[in-house]
């Protein structure tokens, strides 16, 4: 047989027969890679079929699992196209040092391929963002500067205007910004984006997708619309943030705990006309659906996936999608980057974002 169509029982090794040794069909992974850098793309795509039955969709509702990449995001493929094609270039050579200001998660992915390719890394990162973020950073031997959060970012303050100032500062150092570099939307365009449209056979009617940068959101929606005109490309964005489109949908203005989504400025790596429809979204609701994500899918993401998928089940309902329509949700990060916060139930409850779901749970035990 191929080795694609090699059967595998539960109990890998043996031909011991299992209930399961009939179903599974599992294709052999790739073979040898040569670096972390190739276990980056190539994301599953899971049926969120607990959470569809338990809201009542009849729409189909899929999460792209950003969270399983190499380095835990959907940021991994950024950090390694944008030091690839820099370095294809001939901008960058290793033993130069990258300086990238990020939310964090782009700090990981560019870390990871700068360990692999050879390059020293300094990463600018606001105080709000997780300590295990800065954790696994320094494990990939990046330098860290931390930078107040509450700064515009055209503040001297900002981890923007820091990683300027030390660029000049640092001989043969160099800012890939991924809030100007086409290799940001590109990864997606080409990774992401075309993925979906492989994963779902060209059947895809929405793309729910949290923004930050933008460039996530902008490569996934050019490369399907070329492909599948009528398919919508939905933004996340949180109260607080100014990406949403009309303005006045960002009136309301708050503070909120979810990383790595939303700005005070429009970056240029986001092409707001490739989006045709947004929804805002609070802390409450994001981080309790990133725990039903967590609890009743085992889907190990982040807080942006909850507030994506939040998102997408109340757009369902509110614009009545019902059988025959699917739903891509982009998962952007996973756990580990929030262990000591929503993760954590005493987080959780220190904040008052805990109570819908202990009551829930209090009507679980009754049952
Ligand atoms: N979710 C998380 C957790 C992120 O870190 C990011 C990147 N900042 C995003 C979503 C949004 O990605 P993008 O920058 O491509 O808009």
């Amino acid at each position: 047989p191929s080795l694609d169509t090699i059967k595998c029982s539960w109990k890998v090794g043996t031909t011991e027969k299992t209930p399961h040794s009939e179903e599974q069909f599992c294709p052999m992974p790739p073979k040898i890679m040569d670096s972390a850098l190739d276990a980056i793309g190539r994301t599953p795509m899971v049926r969120l079929s607990n959470i569809m039955k338990a809201e009542g969709l009849k729409c189909e509702l899929l999460g792209k699992c950003e969270f399983l990449n190499a380095g835990g995001s959907v940021k991994d493929r950024i950090g390694r196209r944008m030091l690839l094609d820099a370095e294809q270039s001939g901008r960058i050579k290793p033993g130069d040092t990258l300086i990238e200001a990020t939310s964090g998660n782009t700090g990981i992915g560019l870390s990871l391929a700068a360990a692999i390719k050879g390059y020293n890394i300094i990463i600018t990162l606001p105080e709000k963002m997780s300590t295990e973020k800065t954790d696994v950073l320094q494990a990939l031997g990046a330098k860290i500067v931390r930078t107040p959060t509450e700064v515009d970012f055209d503040h001297p303050e900002s981890h923007i205007s820091q990683a300027i100032k030390l660029q000049k500062e640092i001989p043969n150092s160099h800012i890939l910004d991924q809030y100007i570099n086409p290799s940001n939307p590109l990864a997606h365009y080409d990774g992401t984006g075309a993925e979906i449209l492989y994963q779902c056979d060209n059947k895809v009617d929405y793309v729910f997708v949290g923004t930050g940068t933008g460039g996530t959101i902008t490569g996934i929606a050019r490369k399907i619309k070329e492909n599948l005109p009528s398919c919508k490309i939905v933004g996340v964005d949180p109260y607080g943030s100014i990406l949403a489109m009309p303005q006045t949908m960002n009136e309301r203005m708050e503070s909120y705990q979810v990383e790595g989504v939303g700005y005070d400025f429009v970056p240029r790596s986001i092409d707001r006309s490739v989006i045709d429809d947004w929804v805002k979204n609070t802390d409450v609701p994001t981080f309790q659906m990133a725990r039903r994500l967590i609890r009743e899918e085992g889907l190990f993401c982040g807080g942006s996936s909850g507030q994506v998928v939040d998102a997408a089940i109340r757009y369902a309902k509110e614009h009545k999608l019902g059988e025959g329509v699917r739903i891509v949700c982009v998962l952007a990060d996973n756990l580990r980057n929030y262990i000591t916060k929503f993760v954590s139930k005493e987080w959780m409850v220190a904040k008052g974002f805990y109570e819908f779901e202990e009551l829930k749970d209090e009507e679980y035990n009754k049952s």
